[in-house]
């Protein structure tokens, strides 16, 4: 009997099983999901909680719900990887031996990485919407604001879902004007990239749709702490901004048991090929999802079309064969951007996100960097799409690999 291991039950953890049990013979083959928790989150959710447009409750359904008959889901902590020994170590000391390794732990946010970030003010006037708590507790904080400085921050790149704190910003200004106080919210979008986004043609849409809401944006801004005292966000080269609401996306990085086992980066990603996500040191590990340091976005849909072509090349790896999908970094993000419409992007390693119309070319339905209401719905379906079809592995009509296709390539003055 040959043991799959896979560490992290999550976005890519939960596809990877529910793809993989039926194609790994049940008498050759157990499968064994370890998690942390026994409760999956639906993280896109998060931006919608802080503004009341989601409750808690909409985005949690008991992990076992995803997990198919046939494999093993443990709840327990990762202490560590003994990669010489093919073993993992939980933090109780039990003792899980594999023949392969799937490590799908995520990325996490970590206030406790920045000076001053995650101490007095924490949950006061310094709150975050990148986990659960956060964004309740964000929600509690929004529901009773009278206004002031809001000060949206992203510490440092990568972070999971680049465009998150955009979307952020634009619902704010949103929720802000329905209650009748945005005149009473002075804005300001704070990033340590030259412009609003990752991407220069999706950046110069970006920053126009700041500018148009009245959203100052400052740029090139690595943060060196935070002084809850003075409430000011302080960068290396001595600006500071000063806030009365911070809403921080701190250091995103990959599990402590991964710089614990010698299989990570400085940031704990596990280093693998971008092509086949099979570890760079080990043949039998490979890292999967926001876990891997794969230069496409740390997104839900990377883990999703990475997960169509994944399947073949573990099956053929296991069999000594030659992996022959060769994943191109294909993202797809919604970006929801107030007042009931949306924006789409569609990129990969090589292609920054165009204009155009996404899937069907000239048709759509959805346009590509436009907001339209439709894109706004695409974003909402997706939930739907996520618990229903997504995570149990099934099929959908959207290729895996990015398609120029629909795409304008003309003008992008
Ligand atoms: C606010 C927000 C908005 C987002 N919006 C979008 C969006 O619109 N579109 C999109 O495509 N993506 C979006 N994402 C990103 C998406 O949620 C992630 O990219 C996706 O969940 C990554 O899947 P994963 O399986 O790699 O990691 P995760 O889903 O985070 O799963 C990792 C799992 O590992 C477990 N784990 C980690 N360490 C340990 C340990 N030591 N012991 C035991 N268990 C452990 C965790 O409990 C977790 O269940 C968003 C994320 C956030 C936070």
């Amino acid at each position: 009997m040959k043991h799959l291991l896979v560490l992290g039950g999550g976005t890519a953890g939960t596809m990877a099983v529910n793809k993989l049990r039926p194609r790994l013979p049940r008498d050759d083959w157990q499968i064994t999901v370890v998690d942390r928790s026994d409760t999956h989150y639906y993280q896109p959710g998060y931006l919608f909680i802080p503004f009341g447009i989601y409750r808690p409750d909409e985005v949690t359904k008991p992990r076992k719900r995803f997990i198919p008959t046939g494999v093993d889901l443990v709840t327990a902590e990762i202490d560590r990887v003994e990669a010489d020994a093919n073993k993992v170590v939980l933090s109780d000391g039990t003792e899980l031996p594999y023949d392969y390794l799937i490590i799908a732990s995520g990325t996490t946010p970590r206030a406790d990485q920045t000076d001053g970030m995650s101490g007095a003010e924490w949950r006061r006037s310094i709150h975050e919407f990148y986990t659960f708590e956060g964004a309740t507790a964000l929600a509690e904080k929004l529901r009773t604001w009278e206004g002031g400085r809001l000060v949206v921050h992203i510490t440092e790149m990568p972070i999971k879902c680049p465009v998150a704190p955009l979307e952020f910003t634009f619902l704010a200004d949103a929720f802000f004007t329905e209650q009748g106080l945005r005149d009473k919210v002075e804005m300001t979008y704070v990033t340590p990239l030259p412009g609003a986004f990752t991407k220069p043609v999706a950046s110069k849409y970006l920053g126009a749709m700041l500018d148009e809401r009245k959203v100052a944006l400052e740029s090139d801004f690595m943060v060196e702490h935070v002084d809850p005292e003075t409430k000011t966000l302080v960068s290396f080269d001595e600006r500071e901004i000063p806030f009365d609401l911070l809403v921080t996306i701190p250091l995103n990085m990959g599990a402590d048991f991964v710089a614990r086992s010698g299989l990570g980066d400085e940031l704990n990603y596990v280093p693998v090929d971008k092509e086949t996500l099979l570890s760079t040191a080990h043949d039998n590990i490979f890292a999967i999802g926001d876990a891997s340091n794969i230069p496409a976005s740390k997104a839900g849909s990377v883990a999703h079309f990475s997960m169509d072509l994944f399947p073949d090349n573990f099956i053929n790896h296991i069999a000594g064969r030659h992996m022959n999908e060769k994943f191109d970094g294909h993202a797809n993000c919604f970006i929801e951007t107030g007042h009931g419409k949306g924006l789409l992007i569609d990129f990969n390693y090589e292609t920054e996100p165009l204009p155009g119309k996404y899937p069907l070319p000239g048709i759509g339905p959805f346009s590509l960097l436009k907001e339209t209401e439709m894109n706004h719905w695409g974003k909402v379906m997706f939930r739907w799409m996520y618990w229903n079809l997504l995570l149990p592995g099934k099929e959908l009509p959207l290729p895996a690999l990015m398609s120029m296709a629909g795409k304008d390539t003309g003008d992008l003055s």
